[in-house]
């Protein structure tokens, strides 16, 4: 599952813009935890 979800913690919701409510948007999933994800299932 692909996702380039992202968060705007000023409105508190999910967009797919890198910007919502004037500021910039953050990623929904931080990207060592998903690399970390991939680690444990790739094992
Ligand atoms: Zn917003």
């Amino acid at each position: 599952m692909v996702t380039k979800l992202k968060r705007c913690y000023v409105c508190k919701k999910y967009t797919m813009k890198s910007e919502c409510c004037g500021s910039v948007t953050k990623s929904a999933h931080p990207p060592k935890f998903t690399l970390l994800e991939k680690l444990k299932q790739a094992r």
